[in-house]
């Protein structure tokens, strides 16, 4: 791309009016309507009442492979079929799709479909996995002073209260412990049930520690948690006097919006909690998970509004996935209709060093790329910052900030001076990625440490100018 030089215009005194604007730039605002859902023949005799009604998408909620290959019947040739069953027999994660994203995927073109890829594994589309992915990536358990909390930076915890989510994501970087055994984990998944006598000790941890102002309560997810158990968390928490900020996070709002709309149990628990803590001069908000613009529709407008009316704060985690979210336009538009729902764009993740889901990974130039096209669409505030979850136990880092990175090798190293002073944290971009130079240098395994040690080496060159 050729940049102009803007010269600085002299004596100006006309200028030209702003140009009328493309209305196509507006489509953030136009969201999916009507009875959708009826377009998937298992679902085309489906009432309104029922597909916006919470308990009827959990009951439907389809949890075995079999029955989701069933439910695909007629709507897509049995090759798809097929291919969908190859991909589930190699998965790590099992399967859990709501009846709302399974409507929501253009069964017309399930190939390129963005929530299809997030959901349903194709055997066709697999790629091997980069030599350097480990189970667990990001060390949370390593951070664990009691199982279940990770304390990794000065003055925040991530509380893990439950391992279920109302969906299971391919891409999930929690597969370690999230979700029921399946056949290609190689090891026993970490148990992570609600349990208050687990809850105790995290608790007792946290009153403990004088240090922690911030609590991430995540999972598996808070949609999962009964409305006593979101009571519970939220008032002991709330309870402990040096905790000043709690975050529930959660998928729901981008799998099935329903819940908050007609949940009033578990709605009410959490205002009650927001309310509490607003009193208390605490700050309790909701951490969701969009990733694609499609996830929003009319109902997720209605949620968040009635959210929002009760003052509770939304932002959102996004995670980077090739094929789903990373082309400029895309991202441009997911930015403007979170914004247009209420939802802070937080943070984009670049696509964490999971087991099984490489077609999903993209590079770290991708995401650097990708900040500065989205940069100035929209208010700084909802503006989300890219970042790497720096594999290793670093923490987020932003893309733009590595000591080093070799387009070639897919390498790229970054520090984290707050969090673990002196250390180095690689991420590695998929070989497939990768210009042919990278590609052949790894393809030899006794090349690997050796890319590995040069990275290391300039970062540290760097670091010492
Ligand atoms: C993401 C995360 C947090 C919260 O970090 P923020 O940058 O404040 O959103 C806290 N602890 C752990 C272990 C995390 O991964
Ligand atoms: S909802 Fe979150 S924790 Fe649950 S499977 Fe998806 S990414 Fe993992």
């Amino acid at each position: 791309m050729q940049l102009k030089v803007i010269e600085t215009p002299k004596n100006e005194v006309q200028r030209p009016a702003k140009p009328p604007v493309d209305l196509s730039t507006l489509s953030h605002r136009q969201l999916l309507d009507g009875d959708f859902w009826r377009r998937i023949p298992a679902y085309a005799g489906v009432s309104e009442a029922d597909f916006l009604d919470h308990k009827w998408q959990m009951k439907q909620t389809i949890t075995k492979v079999d029955k989701l290959l069933g439910a695909l019947q007629g709507l897509v040739s049995p090759a798809v079929i097929a291919d969908a069953e190859e991909g589930f027999g190699a998965a790590p994660m099992a399967v859990r799709v709501s009846p709302y994203l399974l409507a929501l995927i253009d069964w017309q073109n399930p190939y390129e479909d963005p929530i299809r890829r997030q959901f349903i594994p194709l055997g066709s589309t697999r790629l091997a996995d980069h030599p350097n992915l480990r189970f667990d990536s990001l060390n949370e358990q390593a951070d664990a002073p009691v199982q279940g909390l990770t304390h990794r930076y000065p003055d925040k915890a991530l509380f893990l209260a439950l391992d279920t989510c109302p969906v299971y994501c391919r891409f999930c970087t929690r597969s370690y412990a999230v979700g029921p055994d399946v056949d290609q984990g190689e090891l026993e998944k970490l148990s992570l049930k609600a349990n208050n006598q687990r809850w105790d000790a995290i608790f007792a941890y946290v009153a403990s520690r004088p240090e922690l102002e911030d609590i991430v309560i995540s999972g598996g997810d808070s949609y999962n948690l009964r409305a006593d158990q979101v009571r519970e968390i939220g008032n002991r928490l709330l309870d402990i006097p040096h905790v000043q900020r709690m975050r529930f996070a959660t998928k729901g709002p981008a799998v099935m919006p329903q819940k908050i709309l007609t949940d009033d149990e578990w709605f009410k628990a959490l205002v009650e909690v927001v309310h509490r803590g607003r009193k208390m001069a605490k700050d309790v908000v909701l951490h969701t998970h969009f990733n694609h613009p499609n996830e929003i529709t009319a109902i997720t407008k209605r949620a968040m509004d009635r959210l929002f009316s009760e003052g509770i704060t939304v932002r959102n985690q996004a995670v980077l996935q090739r094929g789903v979210n990373d082309a400029v336009e895309t991202m441009t538009v997911l930015v403007k209709r979170l914004g247009h729902v209420n939802v802070q764009p937080y943070y984009v993740y670049v696509h964490d060093l999971v087991k099984g889901v490489e077609e999903l990974r993209t590079t770290v130039d991708t995401a650097a790329q990708l900040e500065k096209a989205v940069r100035g669409t929209t208010a700084g505030f909802n503006t989300p910052t890219f970042v790497v979850d720096a594999p290793g136990g670093g923490g987020k880092r932003v893309v733009h900030s590595f000591e080093h990175y070799d387009r070639i090798t897919g390498i790229s190293v970054f520090s984290a001076p707050r969090v673990k002073p002196g250390q180095y944290f690689l991420y590695f971009d998929p070989l497939h990625l990768l210009p042919e130079a990278g590609q052949l240098r790894w393809k030899d395994p006794a090349e690997h440490a050796k890319m590995v040690q040069e990275a290391l080496d300039r970062a540290r060159a760097h670091a010492h100018r």
